[in-house]
């Protein structure tokens, strides 16, 4: 259903704040109070109509006027000028109605919603919101003891006593609600964010970019958390190297170098898939960290990566070209530092270049 003046109503509402520094929504929120104030008061004043009570009636009309004074000021005064008189004059209006109606009624419980107004008004700095939470409960002991020391000018019946608490209490809950959600909802979604673009942080500096693999600063957290003790009884490490890059730079370009390195790390990924961990260790450099697998079952995975990585085929120009890659295999049986065990590994590999390359050095 369209209801051209409830749009109007709402975009009166969300009208913007007179300075731009301001913050829109403190000022919308505001609105909603005291125009929910003022739809309370017009309740009320049924209530004290329908009991003939002539001070009730005085106390809502110039409180309903109040606040729609309030409300005229949230398009022509900055925030907190108007939060400021929102609070005096809710302060007032507390006294005179515990004064007249007494404890009974609760409307001493609305001085929770100007403490949860002011923690959410983002212009009033924190010292100062202490300062002002302190004079509210000092406010509220005050309010306490005044309503002990002396009789309601005003005894109400018991009935219209019930009836106003309900309302008051209403009232207040929704008040609180209402700021509570706005305020919060806008937190949380930060939250999220803040935890996405964290993730997001995380997960890049970890990651290598050209090839989407690990990098060596994640290679190096997961080998200390190895260390940690665990169910392994060994792990393999390996670190393997490409033949000859140099060359197919050299002879291919740096782009055809880049390619080719983006598909060996994606041949790593999809022949060792969940079997080991993959980082790129350095330039064509590439560390595998098989947890749980003695060397002969490591030995058994590079063999079909060796052979997957020997038959691929890549294209320069209309020339083909192939590679080679050398794997350097040590077991980590966690009594030495892995520090030791990485070594062991490098000089493998280094072996496997010396020896002729396109080999798995155990
Ligand atoms: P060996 O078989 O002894 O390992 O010989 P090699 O030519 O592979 O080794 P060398 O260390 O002489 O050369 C490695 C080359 O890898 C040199 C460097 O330009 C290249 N390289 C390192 N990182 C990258 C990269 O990200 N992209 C490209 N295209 N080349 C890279
Ligand atoms: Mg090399
Ligand atoms: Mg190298």
């Amino acid at each position: 259903m369209n209801f051209p003046w409830l749009q109007k109503a709402v975009q009166y509402i969300n009208k913007d704040t007179r300075d731009p520094n301001e913050s829109p929504k403190l000022i919308v929120v505001v609105r909603v109070l005291v125009l929910s104030m003022l739809f309370y008061t017009v309740i009320n004043s049924i209530i004290y109509i329908d009991m003939l009570n002539n001070i009730g009636i005085i106390i809502l009309l110039v409180s309903f006027l109040m606040y729609l004074f309030i409300f005229r000021m949230t398009y022509h005064y900055k925030t907190p000028v108007v939060v400021y008189t929102l609070n005096l004059c809710t302060a007032t209006w507390i006294v005179v109605n515990i004064f007249y109606f007494g404890w009974d009624i609760g409307v001493q419980h609305f001085i929770l919603v100007l403490l949860v107004l002011c923690f959410f008004s983002g212009y009033s700095q924190y010292h100062f919101k202490i300062f002002f939470a302190i004079v509210l409960c000092l406010f509220r002991i005050y309010l306490f003891f005044l309503c002990r020391s002396r009789e309601p000018v005003i005894a109400l019946p018991e009935m219209m006593t019930n009836v106003l608490q309900m309302i008051n209490t209403i009232c207040i809950f929704w008040c609180i609600s209402l700021i509570v959600y706005v305020f919060s909802k806008d937190s949380q979604a930060l939250e999220h964010k803040l935890v996405d673009y964290n993730t997001k942080l995380l997960s890049q500096a970890n990651t290598d970019v050209l090839t989407g693999l690990y990098n060596r600063r994640k290679a190096m957290e997961y080998l200390e958390e190895l260390l940690i003790p665990s169910n392994h009884h060994f792990t393999s490490i390996c670190i393997c190297d490409i033949d000859f890059f140099k060359k197919v730079n050299d002879n291919y370009g740096h782009d055809i170098g880049d390619i080719v390195l983006q598909t060996i790390a994606r041949t790593m990924q999809t022949t060792l898939e969940k079997k080991c961990f993959i980082a790129r260790w350095g330039g064509e450099e590439f560390l595998l960290v098989f947890p749980s697998c003695n060397g002969d079952e490591a030995f058994c995975f590079l063999e079909e990566l060796k052979r997957r990585i020997s038959a691929l085929q890549f294209n320069a120009d209309g020339t083909a070209f192939s590679v080679t890659m050398t794997f350097g295999l040590t077991e980590y049986d966690f009594r030495s530092d892995i520090d030791t065990a990485i070594k062991e590994a490098d000089e493998k590999l280094y072996m496997g270049k010396k020896n002729g390359r396109n080999r798995i050095v155990f």
